[in-house]
């Protein structure tokens, strides 16, 4: 599996709760049980961290 640290910051309906700015940077990435992948992320305006999980498909 591949993971790329420097991915586009391009994630539809996701906003930080501060700010409401859409660009995030990502801390890391990282696998979890169940096909998932977590996402560290940090709002690139104010900083504020969330941590989002994504399915991964067509495995
Ligand atoms: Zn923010």
């Amino acid at each position: 599996m591949r993971e790329s640290p420097k991915d586009p910051v391009e994630y539809a309906g996701l906003r930080c709760r501060k700010c409401g700015d859409q660009r995030f940077r990502v801390i890391y990435t990282r696998a979890a049980p169940g096909g998932k992948i977590i996402r560290r992320r940090a709002c690139r305006a104010c900083g504020s961290r969330i941590t989002t999980w994504e399915r991964m498909v067509g495995i």
